[in-house]
Protein backbone atom coordinates (compact mmCIF):
# COMPACT_ATOMS: atom_id res chain seq x y z
CA UNK A 1 0.00 0.00 0.00
CA UNK A 2 1.04 3.14 -0.74
CA UNK A 3 2.44 5.40 2.33
CA UNK A 4 0.50 7.96 2.82
CA UNK A 5 1.17 11.83 2.68
CA UNK A 6 0.97 12.27 6.80
CA UNK A 7 3.44 9.25 7.39
CA UNK A 8 6.09 10.42 4.87
CA UNK A 9 6.05 13.74 6.92
CA UNK A 10 6.58 11.58 9.93
CA UNK A 11 8.78 9.79 8.68
CA UNK A 12 10.71 13.12 7.30
CA UNK A 13 10.59 14.12 10.71
CA UNK A 14 12.16 11.01 12.10
CA UNK A 15 15.01 10.64 9.46
CA UNK A 16 15.87 14.48 9.66
CA UNK A 17 14.48 15.39 6.48
CA UNK A 18 12.58 17.99 8.01
CA UNK A 19 12.86 19.39 11.59
CA UNK A 20 10.59 20.94 14.34
CA UNK A 21 11.90 24.64 15.29
CA UNK A 22 10.25 25.67 18.54
CA UNK A 23 9.37 29.00 18.01
CA UNK A 24 8.32 29.76 21.45
CA UNK A 25 10.15 31.98 24.28
CA UNK A 26 9.77 30.09 28.07
CA UNK A 27 6.74 30.84 29.78
CA UNK A 28 6.59 31.66 33.36
CA UNK A 29 6.96 34.60 36.36
CA UNK A 30 10.03 36.21 34.35
CA UNK A 31 7.89 36.45 31.00
CA UNK A 32 8.49 39.84 30.36
CA UNK A 33 4.92 42.11 29.34
CA UNK A 34 4.65 45.28 27.65
CA UNK A 35 4.37 48.58 29.18
CA UNK A 36 1.36 50.86 28.72
CA UNK A 37 1.45 54.38 29.84
CA UNK A 38 -0.23 53.97 32.93
CA UNK A 39 -3.60 56.26 32.06
CA UNK A 40 -4.83 52.74 30.59
CA UNK A 41 -5.05 49.27 32.31
CA UNK A 42 -1.76 46.92 31.77
CA UNK A 43 -1.53 43.34 31.62
CA UNK A 44 -0.15 41.50 34.89
CA UNK A 45 3.03 39.18 34.40
CA UNK A 46 2.77 35.71 35.00
CA UNK A 47 1.97 33.92 38.37
CA UNK A 48 1.91 30.42 39.11
CA UNK A 49 0.46 29.21 41.93
CA UNK A 50 0.50 25.78 43.49
CA UNK A 51 -2.26 23.52 43.43
CA UNK A 52 -0.88 20.64 45.11
CA UNK A 53 2.40 18.71 44.74
CA UNK A 54 2.73 15.45 46.18
CA UNK A 55 1.83 16.68 49.41
CA UNK A 56 -1.57 16.84 52.02
CA UNK A 57 -3.18 19.10 48.96
CA UNK A 58 -2.65 15.96 46.20
CA UNK A 59 -0.69 13.43 47.92
CA UNK A 60 -0.21 11.46 43.81
CA UNK A 61 -0.04 15.16 42.00
CA UNK A 62 0.87 17.96 40.85
CA UNK A 63 -0.25 20.83 39.21
CA UNK A 64 -0.73 24.68 39.54
CA UNK A 65 -2.90 27.30 38.44
CA UNK A 66 -1.73 29.69 36.03
CA UNK A 67 -2.63 33.38 35.87
CA UNK A 68 -1.77 35.84 32.96
CA UNK A 69 -3.21 38.24 30.39
CA UNK A 70 -4.07 37.14 26.76
CA UNK A 71 -1.21 38.76 25.30
CA UNK A 72 1.62 37.28 27.27
CA UNK A 73 5.08 36.10 26.01
CA UNK A 74 4.92 34.13 22.59
CA UNK A 75 1.47 35.11 22.02
CA UNK A 76 -1.08 34.80 19.22
CA UNK A 77 -3.34 38.61 18.75
CA UNK A 78 -6.89 37.36 17.21
CA UNK A 79 -8.62 40.18 14.62
CA UNK A 80 -11.06 41.56 17.86
CA UNK A 81 -8.14 42.30 19.99
CA UNK A 82 -8.45 45.73 18.10
CA UNK A 83 -11.04 48.06 17.71
CA UNK A 84 -11.00 47.88 14.00
CA UNK A 85 -11.40 44.06 13.93
CA UNK A 86 -14.36 44.24 16.14
CA UNK A 87 -17.12 43.72 14.43
CA UNK A 88 -15.64 41.03 11.77
CA UNK A 89 -16.79 37.28 11.43
CA UNK A 90 -15.18 34.62 13.03
CA UNK A 91 -12.46 36.94 15.09
CA UNK A 92 -12.15 35.48 18.58
CA UNK A 93 -9.77 32.72 19.36
CA UNK A 94 -12.64 30.16 19.58
CA UNK A 95 -14.18 31.01 15.93
CA UNK A 96 -11.28 31.21 13.79
CA UNK A 97 -11.32 28.48 11.36
CA UNK A 98 -8.59 25.88 12.30
CA UNK A 99 -7.48 25.49 8.76
CA UNK A 100 -5.70 29.36 9.41
CA UNK A 101 -3.35 28.30 11.97
CA UNK A 102 -1.15 26.38 9.69
CA UNK A 103 0.31 28.53 6.92
CA UNK A 104 3.87 28.80 4.78
CA UNK A 105 6.59 31.14 6.30
CA UNK A 106 8.02 33.97 4.31
CA UNK A 107 10.66 35.19 6.58
CA UNK A 108 12.66 38.72 6.24
CA UNK A 109 15.80 38.92 7.66
CA UNK A 110 16.39 42.64 8.77
CA UNK A 111 18.53 41.78 11.61
CA UNK A 112 21.33 43.39 9.96
CA UNK A 113 19.60 46.80 9.61
CA UNK A 114 18.64 46.60 13.33
CA UNK A 115 21.43 46.41 14.81
CA UNK A 116 22.48 49.48 13.33
CA UNK A 117 18.93 51.24 13.88
CA UNK A 118 16.57 49.81 17.00
CA UNK A 119 13.06 51.98 15.18
CA UNK A 120 13.54 50.09 12.02
CA UNK A 121 10.61 49.58 10.11
CA UNK A 122 9.86 47.12 6.98
CA UNK A 123 8.50 49.28 3.94
CA UNK A 124 6.88 47.80 1.19
CA UNK A 125 10.25 47.96 -1.23
CA UNK A 126 12.24 46.42 1.17
CA UNK A 127 9.48 43.33 0.78
CA UNK A 128 9.51 43.50 -2.65
CA UNK A 129 12.98 43.49 -2.75
CA UNK A 130 12.96 40.18 -0.91
CA UNK A 131 10.66 39.19 -3.26
CA UNK A 132 12.71 39.15 -5.95
CA UNK A 133 14.84 36.79 -4.20
CA UNK A 134 12.64 34.30 -3.29
CA UNK A 135 9.40 34.67 -5.05
CA UNK A 136 5.74 36.87 -4.16
CA UNK A 137 4.68 36.18 -0.66
CA UNK A 138 1.84 33.89 -1.26
CA UNK A 139 -1.79 34.42 -0.41
CA UNK A 140 -2.37 32.86 3.51
CA UNK A 141 1.31 33.38 4.29
CA UNK A 142 2.67 34.49 7.92
CA UNK A 143 5.30 36.82 6.86
CA UNK A 144 8.45 36.67 9.81
CA UNK A 145 10.29 39.85 10.78
CA UNK A 146 13.79 38.07 11.74
CA UNK A 147 15.56 41.00 13.88
CA UNK A 148 17.06 39.28 16.13
CA UNK A 149 15.40 41.36 19.06
CA UNK A 150 14.61 37.83 20.87
CA UNK A 151 18.56 37.96 21.35
CA UNK A 152 18.30 40.86 23.89
CA UNK A 153 19.23 39.44 27.56
CA UNK A 154 16.68 41.32 30.21
CA UNK A 155 13.24 43.20 30.19
CA UNK A 156 15.51 46.42 30.22
CA UNK A 157 17.31 45.46 26.80
CA UNK A 158 14.33 43.83 25.51
CA UNK A 159 11.44 46.30 26.07
CA UNK A 160 13.95 49.24 25.42
CA UNK A 161 11.94 52.06 26.90
CA UNK A 162 13.69 55.63 26.80
CA UNK A 163 12.45 58.88 28.10
CA UNK A 164 10.33 59.48 24.97
CA UNK A 165 9.09 55.57 24.74
CA UNK A 166 10.13 52.16 23.88
CA UNK A 167 12.80 51.58 20.50
CA UNK A 168 12.13 48.49 19.27
CA UNK A 169 11.21 47.84 14.82
CA UNK A 170 8.22 46.97 13.53
CA UNK A 171 6.24 47.79 10.35
CA UNK A 172 5.65 51.17 8.20
CA UNK A 173 2.24 51.72 8.28
CA UNK A 174 2.12 51.41 4.68
CA UNK A 175 3.40 47.90 4.53
CA UNK A 176 0.94 46.43 6.81
CA UNK A 177 -1.98 47.66 4.68
CA UNK A 178 -0.18 46.56 1.64
CA UNK A 179 0.73 42.95 3.05
CA UNK A 180 -2.85 42.96 4.52
CA UNK A 181 -4.60 44.07 1.10
CA UNK A 182 -2.42 43.08 -1.49
CA UNK A 183 -0.82 39.76 -0.27
CA UNK A 184 -3.41 38.45 1.91
CA UNK A 185 -1.17 37.52 4.23
CA UNK A 186 -2.39 35.09 7.57
CA UNK A 187 -0.16 37.84 9.49
CA UNK A 188 2.66 38.79 10.81
CA UNK A 189 4.88 37.27 13.34
CA UNK A 190 7.50 39.71 15.43
CA UNK A 191 10.41 38.76 18.19
CA UNK A 192 9.62 42.20 19.44
CA UNK A 193 6.70 41.93 22.57
CA UNK A 194 4.37 43.16 20.29
CA UNK A 195 3.81 43.18 16.60
CA UNK A 196 3.58 46.83 16.05
CA UNK A 197 6.75 49.11 16.72
CA UNK A 198 8.27 50.80 19.89
CA UNK A 199 7.44 54.08 18.59
CA UNK A 200 3.93 53.22 17.11
CA UNK A 201 1.97 55.10 19.58
CA UNK A 202 3.16 58.28 17.83
CA UNK A 203 2.40 56.94 14.11
CA UNK A 204 -0.99 57.92 12.38
CA UNK A 205 -2.83 55.66 12.89
CA UNK A 206 -1.77 54.58 16.49
CA UNK A 207 -0.38 51.53 16.22
CA UNK A 208 -0.85 50.60 12.21
CA UNK A 209 0.18 47.34 12.24
CA UNK A 210 -2.68 45.95 14.40
CA UNK A 211 -4.84 48.86 13.17
CA UNK A 212 -4.40 47.77 9.44
CA UNK A 213 -3.80 43.50 10.16
CA UNK A 214 -6.78 43.39 12.63
CA UNK A 215 -9.38 45.84 10.05
CA UNK A 216 -8.65 42.76 6.99
CA UNK A 217 -8.80 40.13 9.59
CA UNK A 218 -4.92 39.27 9.87
CA UNK A 219 -3.28 37.77 12.99
CA UNK A 220 -0.34 38.63 15.02
CA UNK A 221 2.48 36.55 16.49
CA UNK A 222 4.61 38.53 18.94
CA UNK A 223 7.95 37.63 20.90
CA UNK A 224 8.94 34.68 18.92
CA UNK A 225 12.03 32.92 18.94
CA UNK A 226 14.35 31.17 16.80
CA UNK A 227 13.53 32.72 13.52
CA UNK A 228 17.26 32.39 12.66
CA UNK A 229 16.69 28.97 12.45
CA UNK A 230 14.30 29.23 9.54
CA UNK A 231 14.91 29.63 5.75
CA UNK A 232 13.44 32.64 3.68
CA UNK A 233 10.54 30.62 2.66
CA UNK A 234 10.19 26.48 2.56
CA UNK A 235 8.81 26.16 6.16
CA UNK A 236 5.58 26.08 7.77
CA UNK A 237 4.15 27.59 11.00
CA UNK A 238 1.78 25.53 13.24
CA UNK A 239 0.03 28.05 15.47
CA UNK A 240 -2.96 27.96 17.11
CA UNK A 241 -4.21 29.70 20.22
CA UNK A 242 -6.13 28.38 23.11
CA UNK A 243 -9.84 28.07 22.23
CA UNK A 244 -10.56 30.96 24.42
CA UNK A 245 -14.44 31.39 23.99
CA UNK A 246 -14.44 35.44 23.30
CA UNK A 247 -10.70 35.30 23.36
CA UNK A 248 -9.05 38.29 21.98
CA UNK A 249 -5.66 36.48 21.81
CA UNK A 250 -3.36 33.85 24.08
CA UNK A 251 -0.16 32.54 24.73
CA UNK A 252 0.44 29.19 22.75
CA UNK A 253 3.09 26.88 21.54
CA UNK A 254 4.35 28.10 18.10
CA UNK A 255 6.00 25.20 15.83
CA UNK A 256 7.67 25.46 12.30
CA UNK A 257 8.12 22.35 10.44
CA UNK A 258 11.48 23.35 7.95
CA UNK A 259 13.40 21.32 5.51
MN1 LIG B 1 -0.79 40.93 21.48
Amino acid sequence: MQTSLLMQLLQALDDGQLKVVDLTTPLGPDTVVIDLPPIFASSPGVTITKISRYDSDGPGWYWNTINMGEHTGTHFDAPVHWITGKDLPQNTTDKIPPRKFIGPACVIDVSGDVSLFEDFLLTIERVEAWEASYGKVPAGAWVLLRTDWSKRKGRDAFLNVREDGAHSPGFHRTCSEWLAKERDVLGVGVETVGTDAGQAGTFDPPFPNHHFMHMNGKFGLASLVNLDQLPPTGAIVIAAPLKLVDGSGSPLRVLAITP
